[in-house]
């Protein structure tokens, strides 16, 4: 299987370039494989860490932003796929929007300074870790890890609308889920081109469809 998925590199890469489709065999079952490498059944940051709600959901989506951010800066070093650059910068728009937010509220940023990679929150540092091994594996695999970015994303965003009513908040968090639902469809739009769907891993099949379904 290690030595399959090395021979295909060369052969997604130059597909994602020229942006035509490929037909490879067998690869609905090396995307699987890659696909697993990330836990298949969390249903995101939030629900793993108990409920998030005020000071702490802020704090979690500072720095859910950074790991976006981040990770497709990386990718885009990695790969040159300039989807990557366009979707960082908007990262950065909405890293610096949870940073307006805390400042209203007094909260202190625990990432102000940190570079790129860092992080004080523990899975999302070891999420880093493995979206970043598994981006590097090839452009597919990179385009598949800002898909289960923009999933988890939208997952926890979701989630901690649901436990807010503080307008400013629900305000910050509505603008990001905009942008992630539009950054999930550049991802999975782009895997679609290439031969592959991405299958929903922390919001349910039917939130994704009706995401991709809509503009
Ligand atoms: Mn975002
Ligand atoms: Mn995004």
């Amino acid at each position: 299987m290690i030595k399959k998925n090395v021979m295909m590199v060369s052969v997604l890469l130059l597909s994602v370039l020229l942006a035509t489709p490929i037909v490879a065999q067998g690869a609905a079952e090396y995307v699987q494989s890659v696909e697993s490498v990330i836990d298949p059944d969390s249903s995101g940051v939030v629900a793993e860490s108990g409920p998030a709600s005020g000071e702490e959901g802020i704090l979690l989506m500072r720095e859910e932003e950074k790991l976006a951010r981040d990770v497709y800066v990386a990718l885009h070093e990695k790969w040159g796929i300039r989807t990557f650059a366009n979707i960082a910068r908007s990262e950065q728009r909405h890293m610096d929007a949870v940073a307006a937010l805390m400042q209203a509220k007094g909260i202190a940023d625990p990432v102000a300074h940190s570079p790129a990679g860092q992080f004080t929150h523990a899975t999302i540092a070891s999420l880093y870790e493995e979206l970043v091994t598994l981006g590097m594996k090839s452009p597919i695999d990179a385009l598949i890890v800002g898909a289960i970015i923009e999933d988890l994303d939208i997952a926890d965003l979701e989630r901690l609308l649901a436990d807010t009513d503080d307008p400013d908040t629900v305000r910050v968090y509505s603008a990001l889920l905009r942008g992630s639902e539009n950054h999930m469809r550049s991802f999975a739009g782009l895997l679609e081109r290439n031969g592959t769907s991405y299958e929903a891993r922390h919001i349910s099949s039917e939130r994704l469809a009706e995401i991709l379904n809509s503009r």
